[in-house]
């Protein structure tokens, strides 16, 4: 068995009881589709594979696809894919009109760039259950006054929850940071009615972008506009200028942002 690759985000989950609560957040019925990142060692795709149709699992590191073909071969429902998830083609692994969940136990490094890559995909899963760092999960699940970048990009698309926090003492080798399981349930379409994410996230950016500073000298500065137009829009919008981008919420955002539509750049 290869080492772990501390580079690589391999903290390998020991505690049965951690994916029994992973597996029951996803609802599995026997005719899904799970698209899991990072399968590792396999202990959440053997639990995956026993409940799903099929299984799709994208593993990063080349050392371990040997010996996943030869837990998984006499698994007909699961399909092993060496690849980065930050980058593989989700069409495809998964015909364009099939519905996917994706279930995964993520590497840290990578799991907002993840999480986010799934979010704002054409095809995208309708619910995720993903393993993070604790403070991670609380960033996604955080509550206008505490919103960050990763907050928004979350809550624009679905409503996350945290469902468990899991102690390091549940994987091998155990990290130094404890970890939560959060559950996106997505919605139909994203809350804010954007033609592309891009504009969006380019407003959202520019509002975030010296978080101690009110909106309204950040979004002067990134949109490079003068402070009449902006104190205008924030008025249009009813957002006091002096608030801070942390505490609006997904409405706000989408009001301000078809307000914006004019000064950027898409
Ligand atoms: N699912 C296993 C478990 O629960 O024990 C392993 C989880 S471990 C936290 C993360 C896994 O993701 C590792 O196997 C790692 O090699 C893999 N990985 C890291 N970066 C990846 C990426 N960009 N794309 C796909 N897999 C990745």
């Amino acid at each position: 068995m290869p080492r772990a690759k501390k580079a690589l985000g391999q903290n390998f989950l020991t505690d049965g009881r951690v994916v029994g609560k992973i597996t029951a957040a996803a609802e599995i019925y026997s005719d899904d589709t799970i698209l899991e990142v990072g399968p590792g060692r396999g202990i959440l795709t053997r639990a995956l594979a026993s409940k799903a149709g099929k299984v799709i699992t994208v593993e990063i590191d080349e050392q371990l696809i040997p010996s996943l073909y030869e837990k998984f071969s006499d698994h007909t429902n699961v399909e092993i894919v060496q690849g980065d998830a930050r980058a593989i083609s989700i069409d495809k692994l998964i015909p364009a009109e099939d519905r996917y969940k994706v279930v995964a136990n993520l590497p840290y490094y990578a799991a907002s760039p993840i999480v986010r890559r799934f979010l704002e995909a054409d095809h995208k899963p309708t619910l995720m259950v993903v393993m993070v760092q604790r403070e991670v999960g609380l960033d996604m699940t955080a509550k206008p006054g505490k919103m960050g970048i990763l907050s928004v990009a979350t809550q624009v698309y679905g409503n996350p929850r945290i469902i468990t926090s899991v102690p390091p003492r549940s994987f091998r080798p155990s990290p130094k940071v404890t970890s939560a399981v959060v559950k996106i349930d997505l919605y139909d379409k994203p809350l804010v009615p954007f033609m592309s994410p891009d504009g969006f996230f380019e407003l959202v950016r520019a509002g975030f972008s010296a978080p101690r500073k009110q909106i309204h000298n950040n979004l002067r500065h990134r949109l490079n506009t003068n402070p009449d137009v902006i104190g205008e829009l924030l008025a249009q919008a009813k957002i006091d200028p002096k608030r801070r981008a942390q505490t609006l919420s997904i409405t706000e955002w989408g009001t301000l942002y078809e307000l914006s539509i004019p000064l950027l750049d898409q």
